[in-house]
């Protein structure tokens, strides 16, 4: 076990049409015993991140320390490090229970006693104990995919890395395979930096989660922290499913400090609290609520309500999700199942300030 530690990490690809730069500046400091989920679009710089970390590709700039010890130069065998990939990478002539021993035969003096004592041990942990005499060719993706977890966990490594290990199961087993993949974490206790295009998967693994946008840090923090405090639109966007709405508003300030945000359809009033973090000389701003912060409510103060027609009603059994038209756009609301409009109905919406996400729209497109 250890900590992990990336200071000022950048990888710069040099290919002969161009330069890109893949990871830039990137610092994180992840806690002995963590488990980090690494979040972001494709090509955010992910999997790059991750290699950099196993040894598989160099480090531009920076540096990279695992339990405080320089790791830049030392070659992937000599890291401590075990890697699951999303191909499982299985040798297909061994059986399971070699495939699960191969790499401590490999990179250690452990005894044959020893290291079929961990592959039990581990067989047991991932509930593959009666696949050791097969083939991989003969197990399904989900077994495969135990097996391959299965084999980073007998090497009792300093840390695990993960990249997109449930990509190729089908949804009920990935999401049956994430809560296995937390056991075995709360069970071994071992860092671990996993990587995943998948918002929800991130939300419900991680201790913490990382966020990349074009290989640069957008936010780390636990899940229900970059949920309810995005710090930017970027973040925003990318958390949450279904995602936050968002709608492009002027902000017009009041001597107090107070101040509305308008747009065709839309006029809310703001406190001066709210509007504390955004630059005085901005008026152009991005206004974001979630759909499960919003209420429809006839009853709702005139200044505080925005009159919107109902487009879809879709009944989910212990909610509904109603899809209204907001100068034609679709804000989405999530309510109780109680709350039943027609489609076609003109819904007064309102919503609390302190569910109110705003953001600069400057700031955002630089
Ligand atoms: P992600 O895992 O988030 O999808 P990657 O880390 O694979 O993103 O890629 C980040 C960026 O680096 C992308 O623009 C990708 O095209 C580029 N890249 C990755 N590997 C190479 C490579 N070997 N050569 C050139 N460019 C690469």
């Amino acid at each position: 076990m250890a900590r992990l530690e990336l200071d000022e990490v950048t990888k710069v690809f040099d290919t002969k049409a161009e330069t890109i730069v893949a990871v830039e500046e990137l610092d994180l400091d992840i806690d002995d015993g963590e488990f980090i989920v690494v979040v972001g679009p494709s090509g955010c710089g992910k999997s790059t991140t991750l290699r950099m970390i196993a040894g598989l590709e160099t480090v531009t700039d920076g540096e990279i320390r695992l339990g405080g010890e320089r790791i830049n130069e030392k070659s992937p065998k000599d890291r401590d490090i075990a890697m699951v990939f999303q191909s499982y990478a299985l040798y297909p002539h061994k059986t399971v229970h070699q495939n699960m021993g191969y790499g401590l035969h490999l990179s250690t003096d452990l005894d044959d006693e020893e290291i079929d004592r961990r592959v039990q041990e581990a067989a047991d942990m991932m509930g593959i104990a009666d696949l050791l005499d097969k083939k991989p060719s003969s197990l399904s993706g989900g077994q495969q995919q135990r097996v391959a977890t299965g084999r980073a966990i007998v090497r009792e490594p300093s840390l695990f890395l993960f990249d997109e290990p449930l990509s190729n199961l089908d949804a009920k087993l990935r999401k049956h395979m994430r809560t296995e993949i937390s056991r075995i974490h709360s069970e071994v206790g071992i860092t671990t930096v996993y990587v995943t295009h998948d918002q929800e998967e991130a939300m419900t693994m991680a201790d913490r989660i990382v966020i990349l946008n074009s290989g640069k840090l957008q936010q780390i923090g636990p899940p229900k922290e970059v949920y309810h405090e995005p710090t930017n639109y970027f973040v925003a966007d990318f958390i949450g499913s279904p995602s936050m709405n968002f709608l492009d508003v002027e902000l017009e300030r009041n001597p107090d400090g107070s101040g509305t945000i308008t747009s065709e359809d839309f006029s809310y009033d703001v406190s001066s609290r709210l509007l504390e973090p955004i630059d005085a000389s901005t008026s152009d701003l991005i206004f974001g609520i979630r759909p499960e912060d919003v209420r429809i409510d006839p009853q709702a103060p005139p200044e505080k309500t925005v009159e919107l027609t109902v487009d879809v009603v879709e009944i989910v059994g212990s909610d509904n999700f109603i899809y209204l038209d907001l100068a034609g756009k679709e804000f989405r609301v999530r309510t109780e199942s109680e709350v039943e409009p027609a489609e076609g109905d003109v819904v007064s919406v309102t919503f609390d300030e302190d569910d109110i996400h705003l953001f600069d729209s400057h700031t955002e497109e630089a």
